[in-house]
């Protein structure tokens, strides 16, 4: 099929108490493979945003009743319409988000996957004292209306994974995709308006002022957001200052591949690769910086260009794509930026280095080295498909700079002594540390951040937790 002959798709609408809502205004969703626009979401008023409170707060007052085996019920009927529509959703997220369509049906199947992950955990009350004086009992009650906001490079799996944990824990939620991929999250609220109850799992679309409507909303108890550091401080100012909200703020990260001089580097290079630029380096938990050890960087250096040179870069919707484009253009404008300043700053290109000479947000993917702290691309979070090597030449050293900045969402040791690679991984201070491995999440596994890489954790029976509010009852003896 000829790409650029996909049609425009339809309006879509935002999705309140289970009916499709038609925006009054609109705005243009950008296809990053093109940089054209394909297709335009609502952009909620702030009466629409009231609309969908007032129906979820009437959906919460009945979810909060229903047992829990019979909302698991529910939910996996949910699940189970998502993976029925896979294909469809992974065309709408392969067309706004830029990512192979391989990737975008993994997503979608992952986002099923939350939803059924999620529903195993169950809050039952725990009997904290029990003696002749009377029981102790601490049971977790819902909040109430929770706000979903998500990013742009995960949208959908994000999104639900939000969901997902407020209404297993018995709230309703309203969702707010990023205006850069709002299209499969609404597609996402029409299938939720034919398998859940009406008015329990709304979406809207708009621009970021629709997001902090959210967050200073009276009506809406909690938010739980996935996105930036800057944007989640701005997301607790506002929800502190509003009706003192509950916030599960997943931010940004930094993290730091720690590769020791007893790596197996042929065997290890392209898991690094991979664990840098899968989703062409838009991954909260991707590596951002690689900390080598001085006698193998040549060696790893080569490696981790063999595979940047072979890695097919491209329309997300061309056979045998591997890395698809920057998801837009801010964001490859940003990309581009460090990429120049890291070079002009005593770096040089092992690979890449520059956009691609074709439409579309595509950069090559790049490995510089020769760089060290204080250059941007090394202190910041790039989140984008370049990567810096620096070299250290003693453990310790290595470790103090891995610890060395504000983010604390990922790391990873890499080395042939698994005990002692774990042993630095111990040191390390991040909400999540793997050893000979870089990345991957599971429902059933709490992941969040160390200092501002987030407030709270996500996934797990700790974020499930997170979504209620726990209550202590003293009772009489039994
Ligand atoms: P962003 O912070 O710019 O936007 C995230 C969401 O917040 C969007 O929906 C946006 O519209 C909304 N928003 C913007 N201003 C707001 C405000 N004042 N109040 C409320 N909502 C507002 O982030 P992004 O650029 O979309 O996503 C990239 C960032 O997300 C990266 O830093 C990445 O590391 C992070 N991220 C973190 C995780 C994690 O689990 N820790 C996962 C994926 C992405």
């Amino acid at each position: 099929m000829c790409l650029q002959s996909l049609p425009m798709e339809a309006a879509a609408t935002h999705t309140i108490d289970g009916k499709p809502v038609d925006g009054t205004q609109f705005f243009d969703v950008i296809n990053p493979a093109t940089a054209s626009p394909f297709a335009q979401a609502p952009d909620a008023s702030r009466e629409q945003l009231d609309q969908a409170v007032e129906a979820a707060r009437k959906a919460f007052e009945s979810w909060r009743a229903v047992p829990h085996e019979r909302r698991r019920e529910i939910l996996l009927g949910f699940a189970t319409a998502i993976r029925s529509e896979t294909e469809n959703l992974a065309r709408l997220l392969t067309r706004e988000q830029g990512k192979p369509l391989a990737a975008a049906v993994r997503e979608v199947q992952a986002t099923a996957a939350r939803i059924e992950g999620l529903v195993s955990f169950e809050l039952t009350p725990e009997t904290l004292r029990s003696d002749a004086s009377g029981r102790v009992v601490l049971d977790y009650q819902p909040l109430g209306v929770v706000g979903a906001i998500a990013p742009w490079n995960s949208p959908l799996v994000l999104a639900t994974q939000i969901a997902a944990q407020a209404l297993v824990a018995g709230n309703s939620v309203i969702v707010k995709p990023s205006p850069f991929t709002p299209l499969a999250t609404l597609r996402l609220g029409q299938i939720a308006a034919r398998t859940l109850p009406p008015g329990l799992f709304n979406t809207v679309s708009g621009g970021n002022e629709l997001g902090r409507w959210m967050t200073e909303h009276p009506g809406i108890e909690k938010i739980g957001f996935v996105g930036s550091v800057a944007t989640g401080k701005r997301v607790l100012a506002s929800a502190a200052a509003s009706n003192l909200k509950r916030v599960s703020l997943e931010l940004g990260g930094n993290d730091a591949a720690i590769v020791l001089a007893d790596a197996d580097i042929e065997a290890i290079a392209p898991q690094l690769f991979w664990g840098a630029f899968v989703n062409s380096g838009q991954r909260c938990m991707a590596v951002k910086r690689v900390l080598v050890h001085e006698s193998v960087i040549d060696r790893l250096g080569a490696a981790l260009v063999r595979l940047a040179n072979q890695a097919k870069v491209g329309d997300g919707f061309e056979p045998g794509v591997e890395l698809g484009p920057v998801q837009n253009r801010p964001q490859f404008e940003r990309v581009l930026g460090l990429i120049k300043d890291a070079l002009a700053r005593g770096g040089y290109a092992l690979a890449g280095g520059e956009a691609l000479d074709r439409p579309g947000y595509f950069i090559a993917p790049t490995v510089i080295s020769g760089v060290a702290e204080g250059v941007r691309l090394v202190d910041e979070e790039q989140f984008g498909p370049v990567l810096p090597l620096l070299t250290f030449t003693e453990v310790e050293e290595a470790v103090t700079r891995a610890n060395a900045t504000r983010f604390g969402l990922g790391a990873s040791v890499w080395g042939g002594d698994p005990e002692r690679a774990a042993e630095i991984a111990r040191r390390l201070e991040a909400g999540t540390v793997w050893v000979n491995s870089h990345g991957g999440s599971a429902p059933q596994i709490p992941f969040g951040g160390f200092k501002e890489s987030g407030v709270g954790r996500g996934l797990g029976l700790i974020g499930l937790k997170s979504y209620a509010e726990p209550r202590v009852l003293h009772l009489p003896p039994r």
